[in-house]
């Protein structure tokens, strides 16, 4: 086996889902954010699997995610896309029932005119200053949106990860000022959102990254398993280097193994001579650069001689590995390389 593993828990990513539907009322909805193929780990396999626990709308970017989820779950499920009705969208949003979150009048007016009569939410900015329409721009056609029947009202909270950042009471204010005595049903609050508490809850939450267990959803289970397969070891004598630029060399004799994966599969070259792998609860270090197909890593220390190494498990998970890399575990997560073979665990609970 030339590549690496790419274990995901399917059953860890429901037990996720649900743990976070039980933080909310029961007239909340829990819905399941999978754009960007699920944050890397497989959107078809992951939606199919959180349908079967009960999920009755999906998230997406763009229309052509939507479409994939959609041929996944064939009928019934609500795909729904943030990115709303953007020209060259109408066949797909009609022939695989998408529901665009429309995000001006621009697209609204797209919407009521090529399918009246179809799905679609509206998307706010209340802050974010990102996607939706501004407070002044809704005053405007809220009267046109609202008389074509929504399914939803929508806005994205940005700092929502920092409970006591003064942002998120200001756009839930925002939010209310814009949305209170419609009957629309209503949505502010993803992952983080979740997790501030009931006020932020509305009708429908939209958890994305702490269903594949990342921050800030910290008593999440882990879901991902990166195993990378040893090519070959190799003992290095005190003195000798290893590696592009020679940036490690050997202060005593050595064993490096030399792994299968480097930045082409999404390993970032800031891991170079930091990040750990884990051999079982066993860790050793990076010794050198990250390549584009290899890593090099001291097995000095080891007891065993390892025929692989993981460099993603219970240990050290996305967003430790992330912050080795100076970035954030969605990053980590959805850089994951096509190179990987998937492989998904289900129904063991
Ligand atoms: C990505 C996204 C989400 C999910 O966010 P997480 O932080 O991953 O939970 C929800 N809503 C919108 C608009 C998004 O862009």
């Amino acid at each position: 086996m030339g590549t690496g593993t790419l274990k995901i828990d399917l059953d860890a990513v429901v037990a996720n889902w649900r743990a976070l539907d039980a933080m909310t009322a029961s007239h909340v909805e829990t819905t399941a954010v999978v754009k960007a193929d699920a944050y890397g780990l497989g959107a078809a396999r992951v939606a199919k699997a959180l349908a079967k626990a009960g999920a009755r709308k999906f998230f997406v970017a763009v229309a052509e995610e939507g479409a994939a989820v959609r041929q996944a779950l064939g009928p019934g499920p609500e795909v729904c896309v943030f990115s709303g009705h953007m020209r060259g969208d109408t066949d797909m949003i009609h022939d695989l029932q998408l529901t665009p979150m429309v995000n001006s009048l621009e697209q609204l007016t797209r919407q009521i005119e090529a399918l009246p009569g179809h799905a679609f939410g509206v998307q706010l900015d209340s802050g974010m200053g990102r996607l939706g329409m501004s407070p002044d721009e809704w005053a405007a056609v809220r009267h046109i949106a609202l008389s074509q029947n929504p399914m939803l009202i929508m806005s994205h909270l940005a700092c929502s990860d920092e409970p006591d950042h003064a942002m998120n009471a200001l756009q839930l204010t925002r939010f209310k000022e814009m949305t209170d005595g419609i009957e629309t049903p209503r949505s502010l609050a993803a992952t983080g959102g979740t997790l501030l508490g009931s006020d932020y809850h509305f009708d429908l939450v939209r958890p994305g990254i702490g269903l594949y267990g990342g921050f800030p959803y910290q008593d999440a289970q882990n879901v991902v398993t990166l195993t990378l397969p040893v090519v070959q070891i190799r003992e290095v004598a005190v003195g000798e280097t290893v590696g592009y630029s020679n940036s490690w060399t050997a202060d005593r004799p050595s064993k490096i193994a030399t792994v299968s994966a480097g930045y082409a599969d999404g390993l970032l070259r800031k891991l170079s001579d930091r990040a750990l792998l884990w051999c079982g609860s066993d860790s050793c270090k990076l010794a050198g650069r990250v390549s584009m197909d290899l890593l090099t890593v001291d097995v000095t220390d080891l007891h065993e001689t390892p025929r692989s190494l993981d460099i993603l498990c219970e240990h050290q998970n996305a967003d430790q590995l992330a912050e080795i890399a100076e970035t954030i575990g969605y990053e980590i997560l959805t850089s994951l390389g096509a190179r990987y073979t998937k492989r998904y665990v289900e129904g063991h609970q």
